[in-house]
């Protein structure tokens, strides 16, 4: 993964360093020496993220975090401060201005590269869901909401599995802040089961328990389906970079050394609760993206391009199984009249009041999509001519049977439809038959004085309407 780094600090040498060891990661490094020359860059320039140092004359870094975060133009780069370890308040102060996260002084390179991965991982989600809300509102015009206001990170569900008793309290109260769930299991075999039953948001992993290997229980969390991408925290002790440099090998996405403080973990967990809500709402807009393809937009149904694909699946399997296949093809009767008279807004209230019964008068597995205008179309698996005529003569009835009550106007609307039945007839036919046939059979119905039902098995001409 490769970003664009803003280093900030007021030390040309600190600047230097960090710099070199960037880019040694291949990372596209830019600088700034002061607060002011930040917010220049970081808004002519956006990167990706920006490593902010505290200790700065004139702005500092908490002055220039707050103005970041103020701007529209910035808000959305993560800021990681940069403190010493012994200052503790400094740390409630970034929180407050909203840093993102923190790094002690000296700067450890496991420490640099983990933070700024998560993080900048983290942005390109949000990035991503910007974009694809840009691509819905062109494509369907749905107005999705914008990504632009930041992911809510309270409530998260944790499990915490360690069985220090310390460490577990500290990290009860450290999140109660955010309101959080902590659940806590205190021997592996039970979290991962806990995990396997339940809904996380994290779970936080300490490699310091005495009889387990911390890090095969990693392994085995990233092995699950369920959990693959479930944000893991660890917990390690200070210095131990051998086992971190492993734990980052299996996947986990931050960690946290002792003494834990609290700061620090209220905002690596924040971290990964974003990432995982941003996922989760990525994965419903595409599902939203799909469902909106194929959905027509005025009466809920599927639309014909859904229907076009279903219904190659239907024939292709009533072939395959030499099963029946019904088709019906309704049409409102002399809609444009309603057009004409109630204008266009009463036409696509009874567009959808039409739909609506249909929908409700048929087999759960079949299928009603509007084919266009007043058209819909009804496909029945394993109904024979008989049944689908007698389903379609119910249909026409409980349309005939109440008239529209348009909600504008205070009027009674008659509603009736023709509708034109056929069956698969085995062997070689098609799709596209199919439905040039039951528009033969809708047309006879048409002509015969509409509010109508024939069905026509095929290869024979239709018959008169049913007696209506
Ligand atoms: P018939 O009984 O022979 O079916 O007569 P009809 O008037 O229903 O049939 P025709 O196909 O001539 O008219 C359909 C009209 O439906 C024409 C078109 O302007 C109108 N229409 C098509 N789509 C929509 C829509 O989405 N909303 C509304 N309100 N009208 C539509
Ligand atoms: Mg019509
Ligand atoms: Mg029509």
């Amino acid at each position: 993964m490769t970003a664009r780094v803003l280093v900030v600090d007021d030390l040309a040498p600190n600047v230097k360093l960090l710099e070199a060891r960037l880019s040694a990661e291949y990372f596209t490094v830019l600088t700034a020496s002061s607060g002011p020359e930040a917010l220049r860059v970081a808004t002519e320039n956006p990167p990706d993220i920006i490593l902010l140092d505290v200790m700065m004359p004139g702005m500092d870094g908490f002055e220039c975090c707050r103005r970041l975060k103020a701007d529209a133009r910035t808000r959305h780069i993560p800021v990681v401060m940069v403190t010493a370890l012994s200052e503790v308040e400094d740390r409630v102060r970034g929180l407050e201005v909203g840093a993102d996260d923190f790094l002690t002084k000296p700067v450890n390179d496991v420490a640099l590269y983990a933070r700024i991965r998560s993080l900048v991982r983290l942005k390109m989600l949000a990035d991503e869901w910007r974009l694809r809300q840009a691509t819905n509102q062109e494509l369907y015009g749905v107005d999705g909401d914008t990504g632009d206001q930041k992911e809510s990170v309270e409530g998260a569900r944790a499990l915490v599995i360690d069985e220090n008793a310390t460490h577990i309290d500290r990290i009860r109260r450290a999140l109660a802040t955010d309101r959080d769930a902590v659940e806590v299991a205190t021997d592996p075999e039970a979290g991962l089961s806990m995990l396997a039953e339940q809904e996380f948001d994290l779970a936080i992993v300490s490699l310091l328990l005495r009889d387990t290997d911390g890090l095969r229980l990693c392994a085995r969390i990233r092995g699950q389906a369920k959990t693959r991408g479930l944000p893991i925290l660890v917990l390690i002790e200070q210095g131990d970079h051998e086992r971190l440099a492993r734990a980052l090998d299996i996947g986990i996405n931050d960690y946290l050394v002792h003494p834990i403080d609290r700061n620090e973990l209220l905002a690596r967990v924040r971290t990964q609760v974003s990432r995982r809500r941003y996922q989760d709402r990525l994965r419903a807009s595409v599902e939203q993206s799909v469902a909106a393809a194929v959905t027509d937009g005025l009466t809920g149904l599927h639309n014909r391009r859904y229907l076009t694909r279903h219904l190659d699946a239907l024939v292709a399997d009533a072939r395959k199984n030499t099963k029946p296949l019904a088709l019906l093809m309704v049409d409102i009767d002399f809609f444009k009249n309603i057009n004409d008279t109630y204008g266009h807004a009463a036409g696509d209230e009874v567009i959808r009041l039409v739909g609506n019964r249909l929908q409700q008068h048929v087999r759960s597995f079949d299928t009603v999509a509007r084919w266009g205008g007043e058209e819909f179309v009804v496909v029945m698996p394993d109904a024979s001519l008989d049944v689908a005529t007698t389903v379609a003569e119910r249909l026409r009835r409980k349309i005939a049977g109440a008239p529209a009550r348009l909600d504008g106007a205070d009027i009674d609307l008659p509603v009736t439809v023709s509708i034109g039945v056929t069956v698969f007839a085995g062997g070689e036919d098609t799709q596209a038959e199919m439905l040039r046939r039951a528009d033969e059979c809708l047309y006879a119905a048409k002509r015969s004085g509409r509010n109508k039902v024939v069905g026509a098995e095929p290869g024979t001409t239709p018959p008169a309407a049913l007696a209506s």
